[in-house]
């Protein structure tokens, strides 16, 4: 989504969180948008860092490498920070960073040296109590690891609370791997209480970190996995997948098309077929006006970041599907990234079950206050999410004010 679709969008609900003008104005606009051309070998590429709102604490959002990285998308990502550390009850506000390259094309020793000039461009705006990176597309915990040590070298300071998604061994967190998948397993359980679901069949657009590690857990707990798919297209077999087997083919031979017991259907056909709930995890902007109304499932769980067009948002409403929005189905990341956080600042090592418990925690209490703002029935899930969120950053801004005056 473009920052000018963002902004329209927050003005279309602003009236259901009640804002004013001002208010509105200090949402829509970035405390500091900081830019930089990193060199390496000769070449030169242009590198982001947005820090949109602290109002709730510390920057917090992860780095980007990709073609398309422009100032506009990281303006958005940045702002979706903000709304998702507020949707679960993170004391942290938003921030994004990203580089405009394509990883692929470079060498190990490129991939490293850029990443150290990235910290070096903006070392001086981050930190662990101003602004803590992340991963996110095309980087990894061997680049923050990198990070960390060049921040660290510049800084003369042990800091390992500066970044997160870093390795087990240089305090990252157990669980962070799944986190993002178990969280939404998480709010899923909950919203199938909530609507009484009884059929548990699934579709899972996407077979990544996200979505295989989502069909692997749903399995184990019981939930029918009846379609999956990646780049190269879906099966499906409305008496469930061998998940297990579906990911020895993905892993042996590159994608689950080659998995041979199902039929094989196209990541099309995925979106619309027999199941109750559909599970995107792949790509932005797949279900569209096109494709919104003849969705089956009862539930949409967003793995994804923005799968759904605000058009198809609406057909699904209409329809009464009961949409999980981004912001807070994917949220399992950030949470355990927050968590890492708090043990490198505590100097702690959680156990796994630790960690697990606290994320469930916080997951479902972000459900329930949703779900709270949600049963006027005038509005849809994801609209009392953005309300609810909104509401708590401005009155943190309130706050601030007041501590300054
Ligand atoms: P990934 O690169 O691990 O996996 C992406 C998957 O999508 C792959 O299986 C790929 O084959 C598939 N894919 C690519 N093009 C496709 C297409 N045209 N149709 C169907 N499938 C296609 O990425 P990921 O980390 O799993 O992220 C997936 C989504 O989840 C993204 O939108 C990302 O922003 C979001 N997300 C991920 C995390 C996380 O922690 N991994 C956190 C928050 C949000």
């Amino acid at each position: 989504m473009s920052f000018s679709e963002v902004t329209t969008f927050l003005e279309k609900i602003a009236p259901l969180a009640k804002l004013s003008r001002e208010e509105i104005t200090k949402l829509e606009t970035p405390d500091r948008v900081l830019k930089a051309e990193l060199s390496v070998n000769g070449k030169k590429y242009p590198a982001y860092r947005v820090q949109f709102n602290n109002a709730r604490g510390p920057y917090k959002g992860g780095i980007r490498y990709h073609p398309e990285v422009s100032e506009d998308e990281v303006k958005s990502l940045a702002f979706w920070m903000t709304i998702k550390t507020a949707v679960t009850d993170l004391p942290f506000g938003g921030g994004k960073g990203g580089v405009t390259v394509d990883p692929k094309k470079l060498s190990k020793k490129e991939l490293e040296e850029l990443s150290r000039a990235y910290v070096r461009a903006f070392y001086k705006y981050l930190g662990p109590d101003t602004d803590i990176p992340a991963p996110d597309v095309y980087t990894t915990a061997e680049i923050m690891a990198w990070m960390l040590d060049e921040f660290e070298k510049v800084t003369g300071k042990k800091a390992p609370a500066f970044i997160t998604g870093k390795p087990l061994e240089l305090g990252g967190s157990k669980v962070r791997d799944i986190a993002t998948a178990l969280g939404g397993v998480y709010v899923l359980e909950e919203a199938v209480k909530k609507v009484g679901l009884k059929d548990k069949t699934v579709a899972i657009q996407g077979f990544g970190n996200a979505g295989m590690n989502m069909a692997k857990l749903l399995a184990e707990e019981g939930y029918v996995i009846v379609a999956v798919s990646d780049s190269k297209g879906g099966i499906y077999d409305s008496a469930g997948l061998e998940i297990e087997e579906v990911m020895k083919s993905k892993e042996s031979k590159g994608s689950v098309v080659e998995y041979k017991k199902a039929r094989k259907i196209s990541n099309e056909e995925l979106l619309e077929c027999e199941c109750s709930i559909l599970i995107p995890s792949a790509l932005s902007g797949v279900i569209t006006e096109k494709n919104a109304g003849k969705v089956k499932a009862k539930i949409v769980l967003e793995l994804a970041n923005g799968p759904t067009t605000p058009e198809a948002d609406q057909i699904l409403w209409n329809k009464k599907v009961l949409v999980l929005p981004d912001i807070l189905a994917n949220a399992g990341g950030v949470t355990v990234s927050y968590f890492e956080w708090v043990q490198n600042k505590k100097n702690q090592s959680w156990s796994e079950q630790e960690v697990k418990k606290k994320l469930q925690e916080k997951m479902i209490s972000a459900f329930t206050q949703i779900w709270k703002e949600f049963s006027d029935e005038k509005k849809s899930f994801r609209t009392a999410a953005y309300v609810l969120a909104l509401k708590k950053i401005v009155a943190a801004e309130k706050n601030k004010t007041k501590n300054k005056s």
